[in-house]
């Protein structure tokens, strides 16, 4: 016993410090998972960052060329026209446009809904019959535009609302006056429209140009929320940036915004690498995974430190049992040697003992050697098919000495027909074994009943005796390799916990099956083997 009370402190750390290490291992897993999310985030976000600034570059460009057309080759063309008329002494209300205005012009002209020119003489005057409010709007206006000094901005843009409708005007002084129109909104569309299906938006340094306005959405409204252009509807949303124009261009659109979203899937040839992926599923896997493998080497440890602690329990068992029949032999001849015994009957005796536990000594060193052949090669069975009683009637008479000496009586009950497979040295082993423990767990002055009974396709061979029998949960159990019953660590009786194992290895490579029934008293082990072995 004190060899294996030193050795289980030792084993004991050793798992300890196996559970220290599992457990840093798996920390430094979830650790570097952890640090991968994060990696993961802060790439997904300068990967967005960077998209999103090349939507602004893309809004950007959008904005200057809206401003060329709409602005440059629009309203300021249209001025310019309107002007010339002017000059020429022309009403630009009926004939806003010379006889030899070209195509430029009168594209620019498109944009002019209708005409205006406001007078201090006669007041407003409109190409087209308008409202009250337009009239008191554009008399408003026309006197503020005519009392700027003229080396300011030419041309004055005006954006309010009528009705809650979004509406332009241009406003010019005149030499006698102010003139100007009211934009047609429609046409306006049409011009964005026209830029945005245009050239592409981005640089073609950027991506070699893979990258179109196919890959942008992209909505521009005014600065009363109405929508002027869109292109689809559908984008991701994070990376949607909006672009709010400021004064220049004379406030051609001043106040009105540009909402841009590249394509995600355009992010491949933008950034090195594209967008990245969220990798979170299989980090999530990953971490799983470590704390089932965690959990499954700490089970296997467990698992091995029992089986450590049944082995040097059965080494310590086995020492004990070797010790106690060799302790009485060893006593015996000792007493013959110095011829102490008086009668002949005495030294009988005594000769019966040392025979007794010779026997008990070989039994036990067979099934030591048995169990560790069965770990390493077992011995070849020699299986032969006949009648089983003959044998058993053999091994009962051999092991009668041992029943004796507890003043157990065996009983047999032999079926002289029955037959089976099996291998004589085997056959003995497990009778041995069972009559060992019958006699052991049972109590002194016991009936033991060894019964061989023919069944269908083989035969039975039982034990039964008058011992405190297995309990139900225990069953299965005690054929289990070093196990042992609870009750039995309290009890004086020795054992190592293989003898039932050597049993149950024996009948499983003849191919049968052993169990053990238990009722009030005294418990029955069955063995049934085949009249045609498989081994
Ligand atoms: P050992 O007898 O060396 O302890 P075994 O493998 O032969 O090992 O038996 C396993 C356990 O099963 C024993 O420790 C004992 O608790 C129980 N056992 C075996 N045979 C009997 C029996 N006939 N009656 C009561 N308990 C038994």
């Amino acid at each position: 016993m004190t060899g294996s009370q030193h050795r289980m402190p030792s084993g004991a750390s050793r798992s300890r410090l196996i559970v220290v290490l599992l457990a840093f291992v798996s920390l430094l897993v979830l650790a570097l998972v952890w640090q991968a999310i994060q990696t993961a985030a802060s790439n997904r976000a300068t990967a967005t960052r960077v998209l999103q600034d090349y939507g602004r570059l893309a809004a950007d460009e959008f904005t200057r060329r809206a401003m060329v057309n709409v602005g440059y080759t629009g309203y300021f063309a249209h001025i310019n026209a309107l002007r010339r008329q002017l000059d020429q002494g022309a009403d630009i209300l009926l004939q806003p446009l010379g006889a030899l205005a070209d195509d430029e012009v009168r594209r620019a002209a498109q944009l002019a809904r209708l005409h205006f020119i406001v007078r201090e003489s006669v007041g407003a005057q409109f190409s087209s019959p308008v409202t009250s409010d337009v009239e008191a709007f554009v008399t408003e206006r026309a006197r503020t535009v005519a009392s700027r000094s003229l080396d300011a901005t030419p041309l004055v843009i005006e954006h309010t609302q009528f009705d809650g409708r979004s509406q332009t005007f241009v406003f010019e002084i005149a030499p006698d006056g102010v003139f100007g129109f009211q934009v047609d909104r429609s046409v306006l569309g049409e011009r964005l429209n026209e830029v945005f299906a245009g050239d592409p938006l981005l640089p073609e340094s950027l991506a070699r140009g893979a990258v179109g306005n196919d890959s942008l959405y992209l909505e521009f409204s005014d600065d009363n929320g109405e929508v002027l252009f869109s292109t689809r509807s559908e984008y991701d949303s994070y990376l949607l940036t909006t672009k709010v124009i400021d004064d220049a261009y004379s406030g051609i659109f001043l106040g009105h915004s540009v909402a841009i979203a590249i394509d995600a899937s355009a992010a491949e040839a933008l950034i090195i690498g594209g967008l990245p992926q969220s990798r979170l599923p299989l980090l999530l896997a990953t971490v799983l995974l470590t704390v089932v493998l965690f959990a499954a080497a700490l089970l296997q440890l467990r698992r091995e430190y029992a089986l450590m602690k049944m082995r040097s329990d059965f080494v310590a068992e086995v020492s004990h049992e070797l010790r106690t029949p060799l302790a009485q032999i060893r006593m015996f001849i000792e007493t013959l040697l110095l011829e102490r015994f008086e009668t002949a009957d005495d030294k009988r005796r005594a000769l019966e003992v040392i025979n007794r536990e010779s026997q008990r000594l070989i039994h036990l060193v067979d099934n030591v050697l048995r169990f560790s052949g069965e770990n390493g090669k077992a011995p070849p069975f020699n299986v032969d098919s006949g009648p089983l009683a003959p044998m058993v009637a053999r091994v009962v008479d051999e092991f009668r000495l041992l029943a004796d000496a507890a003043d157990s009586t065996i009983e047999l009950e032999l079926d002289e027909e029955a037959e089976a497979a099996f291998d004589e040295d085997a056959l003995r082993r497990m009778l041995l074994n069972l009559l060992d423990n019958a006699v052991k767990y049972g109590p002194d002055g016991q009936r033991i009943v060894v019964g061989v009974q023919s069944v269908d396709g083989g035969a039975r061979l039982s034990v039964r005796d008058q011992g405190p029998g297995i309990p139900a949960a225990e069953r299965e159990k005690i054929w289990d390799a070093y196990y042992r019953l609870p009750r039995e660590q309290d009890a004086a009786i020795a054992g190592t916990g293989i003898g039932l194992a050597v049993v149950a290895d024996l009948v499983r490579r003849l191919g049968g099956k052993v169990w053990v029934e238990s009722g009030d008293e005294g418990a029955t082990f069955i063995v049934e083997l085949p009249r045609a072995a498989s081994a």
